[in-house]
């Protein structure tokens, strides 16, 4: 459990990631996983986990 650099996914580019026990960041499939946050809004269940301190 820990905070990553954060990532994307350039297949749906909907939002990244920065925590690694995210399920949603984890089903990125490797070819689409792309570092960096795109411009992109946090997700929703990395944030949850940041604040609940299971990141
Ligand atoms: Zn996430």
């Amino acid at each position: 459990m820990a905070k990553v650099a954060p990532f994307h996914s350039s297949k749906t580019k909907d939002v990244y990631h920065d925590c690694n026990t995210c399920t949603e960041g984890n089903n990125i499939e490797p070819q689409y996983k792309t570092a960096g946050t795109g411009n992109l809004p946090r997700c929703k269940n990395c944030a949850e986990r940041d604040r609940l301190g299971t990141c």
